[in-house]
């Protein structure tokens, strides 16, 4: 079960993947990314993954790569470090050229990366009970709808979650708008019925989010997809994350205070035992 990573159509033990300095990724943050997890040998939700690549490039203007292509070599990896349960990471920077905020001339190949290794889970305390979050002011730029590694003002609110003692922080606009999680989006539940940010350039579009709202429509629960405030989030019965690696996780505290009871919700439960139902039910496909 080796970690490894691709490069540019080389598969080679990740200390030995060497990007250039001059990297777009590394100058600028000019690169887009898109982390796939598998479950029991089975890739999850691959294509709504490629598709999102795709768009995150062709949003940048990327000289597209061929879907095909990019497939292949995914699963080529997959197939080679025969981990059940991986996470791979995939980077695409916009390629190596002299430092020019202008992009750099049309035939510069892009620079294609990867890893894979075993999904680092979360500990089953937190969703047994529920994990805290604190609120911050959103300091991202425009178009979070676009997964580009710029991801700075992710990790100073991550940070200041871990030094507040939380899990994880949730970026709250300088109006007032509750946007998402710094690596997850953000479900509260009222009444009965979900409440979740629209798909606007202010959040990234969630590939769990996608598969909540599909098991909802499924399970006949009600979303609504709403701009929502700080008081609606803090009068919230539920409140829960999602994501790939989070899948789907109750808030149990948010800002020092309980969400509803301060217990992992029905709402949320009920969601994250279909999710886990769905994944069975790729795991044991042929
Ligand atoms: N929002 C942000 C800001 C994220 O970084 C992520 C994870 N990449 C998500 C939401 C969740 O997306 P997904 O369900 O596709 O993992």
């Amino acid at each position: 079960m080796p970690e490894l990573a691709y490069l540019n159509g080389k598969i080679m033990p990740i200390a030995e993947a060497m990007v250039p300095a001059e990297d777009r990724g590394y100058n600028f943050g000019d690169a887009v990314y898109e982390y796939v997890a598998s479950y029991n040998g089975k890739l999850f939700c691959l294509e709504p993954h490629l598709d999102r690549l795709e768009r995150s490039m062709g949003e940048l203007a990327f000289v597209p790569l061929p879907r095909d292509m990019v497939r292949d070599a995914i699963l080529d990896l997959f197939a080679k470090a025969l981990i059940p349960r991986a996470g791979i990471y995939l980077q695409i920077s916009r390629g190596v050229a002299p430092r020019d905020h202008a992009y750099p001339p049309a035939g510069t190949p892009l620079q294609f990366f990867m890893t894979i290794r075993p999904v680092r889970e979360k500990p089953p305390e937190l969703r047994e009970k529920g994990a805290s979050a604190i609120t911050v002011t959103d300091l991202r730029w425009g178009r979070c709808d676009i997964k580009t590694v710029q991801l700075l003002p992710n990790c100073m609110a991550k940070q200041q979650a871990l030094e507040a003692g939380v899990f994880d922080a949730i970026f709250v606009s300088a109006e007032g708008v509750v946007r998402e999680g710094t690596s997850s989006n953000l479900f509260i539940a009222k009444n009965g019925h979900l409440i979740t940010h629209p798909l606007t350039p202010q959040i990234l579009p969630g590939i769990t989010r996608q598969v909540v709202m599909d098991i909802c429509r499924d399970e006949g629960i009600t979303v609504e997809e709403r701009y929502y405030d700080r008081s609606e989030l803090a009068s919230a019965d539920e409140a829960f994350l999602t994501g790939t690696v989070t899948e789907v996780l109750a808030l149990a505290r948010i800002d020092g205070r309980p969400v509803g009871s301060g217990a992992v919700g029905p709402l949320g439960k009920r969601i994250y035992r279909c999710l886990l139902d769905r994944i069975k039910d790729l795991s044991s496909a042929p």
